[in-house]
């Protein structure tokens, strides 16, 4: 929206930040990924999908036809639930209050014996068989089973009275896969359990594995399911932390879009002097007569303080580059050169505002971190709206 829309749409924002979530990309994106891959898709939605809004989200692409979700924890499985999402949810990392798992038709991620049992012993209190899926750790280091006798761990887990072990996953470490061979390696030992189960069991499980970047690069780690999180928000998993490694992987044609813009609008133009210094510590003192906005935006909000001197915004559809500290709550930006800007003229964070974008990739690459940390800071404590 520019300054020249309706005023109510401007009366409110008081402060802060807006992140506008455009549910028809998720969707597409989900279909682009769907169209790709072939198979069943396991939406992550974790973190509260990502900034974008975890209900709305799961909803839309439960809408669009995503066979499983996937949290981290119960208590976000519990929420999608209270919602009305009825779509199969996968819990990656929780293993508290196994009677969660019963009330409200969760699936667990079980990365050890324990667990198992315990999962087990709940299940035959209630005369039930408990599908779980089992979590390998093939290279991650994090969780999973890992053990010398991990083939003979997870046979049990099968044979396990009340569970019924109705998929088998593990996770890459790479978020990026720019070099795949670490990648196959990690495959490679899934396929050994994978077959050494399919040998112990009757019961048909869902192998998967690929996350986005997986999704994207490597199609022999599709398995039965693929399991993106990243590139249903519209964020290419590549190029993030490319430095110093090899170049993207060469990716089908797909196209993301991204489905959060996060904007606010400009609270005060001040005329400043050349030499005028701005925010603390006077990082940044005006070379020349300048426009300066000020911008009710800040740490507070998720906008990195590392973004400071460092970053710009879109005014106008131009960009204007962050001048001084960024304080908790506010921000200053050079619009000298922009012209005719007004207060309360929209200021775009992130995403598009006539011909300019301003990626999150280009925030995170500025801010020293990775798109998914800058979705998830900004988005989680914008005010979301949905369109
Ligand atoms: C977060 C996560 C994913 C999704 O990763 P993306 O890189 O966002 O696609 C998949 N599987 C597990 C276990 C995860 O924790």
């Amino acid at each position: 929206m520019r300054g020249d829309t309706p005023s109510s749409a401007h009366r409110e924002v008081h402060r802060g930040a807006v992140a506008e979530i455009d549910l028809e990309a998720v969707a597409r994106n989900f279909r682009a990924v769907k169209r790709l891959a072939d198979r069943p898709v396991i939406a992550v939605v974790k973190a509260d999908a990502y900034g974008h809004g975890a209900a709305e989200v799961s909803r839309r692409l439960s809408a669009a036809g995503a066979e499983y979700l996937a949290v981290a924890f119960t208590s976000e499985a519990i929420k999608l639930r209270e919602a009305g999402i009825q779509t199969p949810i996968l819990v990656l990392f929780d293993k508290n209050d196994p009677v969660d798992f019963f009330e409200y038709d969760l699936i667990p991620v079980i990365h050890d014996l324990g667990t198992a049992r315990r999962m087990s012993r709940e299940a035959g209190k209630r005369n039930l068989t408990l599908d779980v899926h089992v979590k390998i750790d093939t290279g991650m280091g994090r969780l999973g089973f890992n053990s010398r006798n991990i083939l003979k761990e997870i046979v049990a887990v099968a044979g396990m009275d009340h569970l019924r072990v109705a998929g088998l996953m593990s996770h890459f470490s790479d978020s990026d896969i720019a070099d795949t061979s670490y990648a196959e390696r990690q495959l490679k030992s899934f396929h050994a359990v994978r077959d050494t189960l399919r040998k112990k069991t009757k019961v048909p499980f869902l192998c998967h594995m690929a996350n986005s970047a997986a999704t994207l690069s490597l199609k022999s780690a599709h398995l039965d399911a693929v399991r993106p999180g990243l590139i249903l928000y519209g964020h290419s998993p590549f190029q993030q932390s490319a430095v110093g490694r090899s170049a993207v992987p060469r990716t089908p044609n797909v196209k993301l879009i991204p489905a959060m813009k996060v904007r606010t609008e400009i609270l005060s133009l001040r005329k400043l002097r050349t030499g005028t210094p701005v925010s603390y510590g006077r990082t940044f003192i005006t070379r020349r007569n300048s426009v300066i906005g000020v911008v009710p935006v800040g740490y507070g909000d998720g906008y990195s303080r590392a973004l400071t001197n460092a970053m710009d915004v879109l005014v106008r559809g131009k960009r204007a580059p962050v001048v001084g500290r960024v304080c908790m709550d506010l921000v200053m930006v050079d619009v000298t050169e922009i012209g005719e800007v007004k207060e309360k003229d929209e200021v775009v964070l992130i995403g598009k505002q006539g011909n300019e974008e301003i990626t999150a990739a280009e925030m995170a690459a500025k801010s020293g971190t990775i798109s998914y940390e800058t979705l998830i800071s900004l988005g989680s404590r914008a005010r979301r709206i949905y369109v």
